[in-house]
């Protein structure tokens, strides 16, 4: 076993790896980052960015289906499976190599390939092959995807959200289960680009909504793209032939749905397995989780921080980069006291059609008689009818007493870039007043914000 001593030990080089393993090199100190798997990063290799470029197939297959709605006669459309997904790998490929190229920079002392393991609160050992002394650690071994138990038995016809990105044509015929952020968006996309699709979900609830009254819009709309069964339960998975039968419950009575693949979008869990964590200082709970600080990512009790997917905070990428970045700077200076992260506005983005957004708090976080609601449905806002994106609900909340923007919630169109404005809104602590005396553009979806500010403002007595 090769013996080394370092000053940090970042384990896992995803984006949150990554960007503690820059930050710590930054502070001078000797860094080693240990990959397990491949490098190239969730995001680049099976997330974010291979789920956009599908999405960006489905948008544009879209927008030809419909072009007879302008006037516009195509004479016939056809999805091409296997160049929509040629196109996906491609371009994938080309962001990984992106990530490679950064990997590559690093200098090879700098790097370690094979599955690290905590022997302690300074040991780390990794596969059978090197055992290194450190003065900490950072964890940032992401998420992978959970998979029900009654899914089981669908064998290869079971599929992960990583495996559609390795496909070579696309199915006719496919069940998702789960209606979270993954399964809506890809579900979507892939009926867009004519696989038929049933999305199964276990609640009411889908892609996080907490609003009733956007989350029943946004039922609306995506159950007339998928079909969307919500209050269901899978009970089991059958072959039959090169097909696999879902079996499930609602509302007591048994159903099935036959189809070429299920997939399995049931949630993400965080990688703590096999890390050894119970060798170490660290407090763990009956799932394994360690009791860790939220604002500078320490474990309580040890020199170790954790951060991205696996802490389970916030899984986004942007949200993994400031993990890494805190977590590498208080790493490089332990045992200095670990300093603050100064956490953004709180922002998430669903790329479904139409798509969804979450600013600040949402409706199920703040208390109802502290607030102002101030809405817009967007059936007759001027942009969104021209382009016929003319479906949605944006509802934004204020405080009721200094009528700060306090947060929204929003199923519709540009909701990408509606959701920045109000992320910099509240992360600036504007109020509706400050907010409505922007500027606004003639005739743009903005516009439709603007409709639900001054309805807010009206709102306030
Ligand atoms: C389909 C999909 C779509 C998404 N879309 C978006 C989006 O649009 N916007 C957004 O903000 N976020 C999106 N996300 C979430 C985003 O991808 C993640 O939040 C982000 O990639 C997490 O980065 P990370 O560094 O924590 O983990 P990762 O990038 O997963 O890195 C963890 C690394 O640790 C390694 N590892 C694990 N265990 C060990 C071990 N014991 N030893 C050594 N190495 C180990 C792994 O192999 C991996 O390389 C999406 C995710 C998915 C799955």
């Amino acid at each position: 076993m090769q013996q080394r001593e370092v000053d940090v030990v970042v384990i896992g080089a995803g984006t949150a790896g990554m960007t503690a393993y820059k930050t710590a090199k930054k502070a001078n100190k000797r860094v080693l980052l240990i990959e397990a798997d491949q490098y190239g990063t969730t995001c680049a290799r099976v997330g974010c960015m291979p789920s956009k470029l599908l999405i960006a197939a489905a948008d544009t297959a879209a927008t030809v289906a419909q072009s007879h709605k302008f006037g516009i006669n195509v004479k016939s459309m056809q999805v091409d499976g296997k160049a929509v997904m040629q196109r996906v790998r491609d371009e994938r490929d080309r962001f990984v190599s992106f990530v490679l190229n950064d990997i590559d920079s690093f200098p090879a002392q700098d790097k370690l390939k094979g599955r690290a393991k905590l022997l302690d609160d300074h040991t780390v050992q990794v596969d059978d092959h090197t055992c290194i002394t450190t003065n900490s650690v950072v964890l940032a071994t992401g998420s992978s995807a959970f998979v029900p138990k009654e899914l089981l038995d669908a064998g290869d016809r079971l599929v992960q959200t990583d495996d559609v990105f390795y496909w070579q044509d696309l199915p006719k015929r496919i069940v998702v289960v789960g209606a979270g952020v993954i399964g809506l968006e890809l579900g979507i996309a892939l009926q867009r680009l004519g696989v038929e699709v049933t999305v199964l979900n276990r609640g009411q609830r889908i892609a996080g909504i907490s609003d009733p009254k956007v989350l029943s819009y946004a039922q609306r709309i995506v159950g007339q793209t998928v079909q969307l069964e919500l209050d269901t339960q899978v009970t089991g998975t059958e072959l039959s032939g090169d097909q696999v039968i879902v079996h499930y419950r609602r509302q007591g009575q048994a159903h099935q749905v036959q189809a070429d693949f299920v997939l399995s979008a049931a949630g993400r869990k965080p990688n703590i397995a096999n890390l050894g964590l119970e060798n170490t200082s660290a407090q763990l709970d009956d799932k394994g989780m360690p009791q860790f600080d939220k604002d500078t990512l320490n474990i309580t009790h040890t020199p170790v921080f954790f951060a991205g997917d696996v802490n389970a905070l916030h899984p986004l990428l942007h949200e993994a980069t400031d993990d890494g970045y805190q977590a590498g700077l208080n790493a490089a200076h332990w045992p200095q006291k670990p300093k603050t992260i100064d956490r953004r506005a709180p922002l998430a983005i669903v790329f479904s059609e139409p798509q969804i957004l979450k600013v600040g708090q949402s409706y199920a976080e703040l208390e109802s008689s502290q607030i102002r609601i101030g809405a817009v449905d967007f059936a007759n806002q001027g942009r969104s009818r021209i382009l016929l994106k003319n479906a949605g609900l944006l509802r934004v909340y204020a405080d009721k007493q200094s009528q700060r923007f306090l947060g929204a919630e929003m199923v519709g169109p540009a909701a990408e870039h509606l959701a920045h404005l109000l992320a910099w809104s509240l992360q600036m602590q504007l109020t509706i007043k400050q907010m409505l005396a922007m500027p606004f553009y003639h005739p743009v979806i903005e516009e439709g914000l603007r409709t639900a500010l001054r309805d807010a403002a009206q709102n306030h007595t």
